[in-house]
């Protein structure tokens, strides 16, 4: 085919896209988009607006998400995988669900690992002699090796950089690195804040040990000015020694500073974790099965584990009760859609990541009927919009939907991630998509025992919820599936 016909085919493509059935801006992104390759515009998804009205109206009137929240944060506060609140709060999904009538109900196994921070857990100053006493508030990071039995003593070298931990040589040798780089504030949206500094928690400990250090503090992720330190995973490296790493609280971490500035630092530290065999644990999964087209999905989930300080209510409670109730209120307003929605309650994202590669193992087989996978795991604030990896075409369509949402608070939908649990659908094509609350204060609680129920406003949450049901809804209605994304 000549590049003269191919443009001709796809001039002639776009117009007939245009007629009738498509919306009205087709012609005129038919003219702006002539030289670009097959963008037909989408769908016109107005025709649902009178059904998305009513999804946020019975969200707000008589939602249910609040309530299942109170349940799961009671129920088992501490659910990091492999622990028994985890167990609870699986039985207490599967029950919910089976409870509200979804179908296809179940658990589908995945086997995660188990680490648990024991006590004691101490951070003591020895020297100067004028702080000696003094207790830092600390949290062991997940996964992290215990200090030998009565703790370890050592000097302390304090880094805000990679190049000043490279520049330090011999002194870091036998040291406890402090990592002591803030969050950036002057970001906006604080997840970019938390990108620009949580690679101090992942690799912080491996780097410590491959410059000869002993232990490695890091400053707590978050804005906040506060003495709860916020945990998280940390990655050790292969072939590098395992060294203790726990987070500071960012008062410690700022008294910490303020004593290094004036001299020698000396701590002593304690910790008890310690990581045992793997525990069969699992997804749990229930269906508003489709109408017309039962075997074309769209998963919607968030993670049941949780850190094992807080009750785990923003990361990830409000995501799974959200997934639940999306599927509820369709399934009160009679809303069953043309194809099956399926709400995943995925096991381990903290810690592992076993729950996403269980499901994805599980269902490889069926991902071309995957249609898209929206997850909720970035907090339980105010809607704001929709990020997503979606190719150009049903990203209009997904922006198209996104434009009605509006009673729900949303605002737009931008190109951007989905999220940890779908991630591993992306190799197949799936569109994915992750809900964008609100993020002003999300890091104030994030993986530290303030994540509460408190922090959780109701109609927050419950907006949220009505905003991912009625984007599935519309996207499980479209009289054809949204185009996949190309490899
Ligand atoms: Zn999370």
């Amino acid at each position: 085919v000549s590049a003269r016909s191919l443009l001709l085919a796809l001039v002639l493509g776009s117009l007939l896209a245009s007629s009738a059935l498509f919306a009205p801006r087709a012609s005129r992104a038919t003219q702006d988009q002539a030289a670009v390759p097959a963008a037909p515009a989408p769908f016109d998804v107005s025709r649902w607006r009178a059904e998305v009205e009513r999804i946020v109206a019975a969200a707000l009137e008589c939602g249910e998400a609040p309530r299942m929240l109170r349940e799961l944060c009671t129920l088992a506060p501490h659910r990091l995988a492999g622990s028994p609140g985890a167990e609870r709060a699986v039985e207490w999904a599967l029950a919910e669900m089976q409870r509200l009538g979804f179908e296809n109900v179940r658990k589908e196994p995945c086997l995660v690992p188990r680490w648990e921070r024991g006590a004691p857990e101490l951070c003591e100053i020895v020297a100067p002699e004028e702080a000696r006493g003094e207790r830092l508030r600390i949290l062991a990071l997940g996964g992290s090796v215990g200090t030998p039995e009565g703790g370890l003593e050592a000097d302390i070298v304090r880094v805000t950089t990679w190049d000043e931990l490279a520049a330090a040589g011999e002194r870091a040798h036998g040291r406890i690195v402090f990592f002591d780089r803030p969050m950036d504030p002057r970001h906006p949206d604080t997840f970019q804040a938390y990108g620009g500094a949580v690679d101090q928690r992942a690799r912080g400990a491996s780097a410590a040990a491959r410059a000869g250090g002993v232990a490695a503090l890091v400053r707590s992720m978050t804005l906040a000015l506060d003495d709860a330190p916020h945990t998280g995973a940390l990655h050790y490296e292969d072939g590098v020694e395992r060294v203790p790493a726990a987070a500071l609280s960012t008062l410690a971490a700022r008294r910490l500073a303020e004593l290094c500035a004036r001299g020698a630092v000396r701590v002593r530290l304690v910790q008890s974790c310690r990581t045992l065999a793997d525990v069969e644990s699992a997804n749990v999964v229930g269906e508003l099965v489709g109408r017309e087209l039962p075997d074309e999905v769209l998963v919607v989930g968030g993670h049941l584990d949780a850190w094992d300080v807080g009750q785990g209510a923003h990361d990830d409670g409000a995501g799974c009760v959200q997934s639940i109730e999306a599927l509820r209120l369709l399934k009160q307003l009679g809303l069953r859609p043309r194809r099956t929605l399926r709400a995943v309650m995925f096991m381990n994202e903290e810690n592992g990541t076993r729950g996403a590669q269980a499901y994805f193992a599980a269902h490889r087989d069926d991902m071309a009927r995957h249609v898209l996978a929206l997850e909720s795991d970035r907090g339980g604030s105010v809607p704001r919009g929709f990020t997503t990896d979606a190719n150009p075409r049903a990203l209009e369509t997904l922006r198209a939907i996104g434009a009605l949402l509006r009673p729900a608070g949303i605002e737009s939908v931008d190109p951007g991630y989905g999220g940890v649990d779908i991630a591993p659908m992306a190799a197949a094509g799936v569109v994915l998509v992750g809900l964008r609350p609100d993020s002003q204060r999300y890091f104030d609680v994030h993986h530290s025992e303030n994540d509460v129920l408190a922090a959780v406003h109701p109609r927050e949450l419950e907006l949220g919820a009505a905003a991912m049901a009625a984007l599935l809804y519309v996207a499980a209605e479209l009289p054809e599936a949204l185009p996949r994304n190309g490899r």
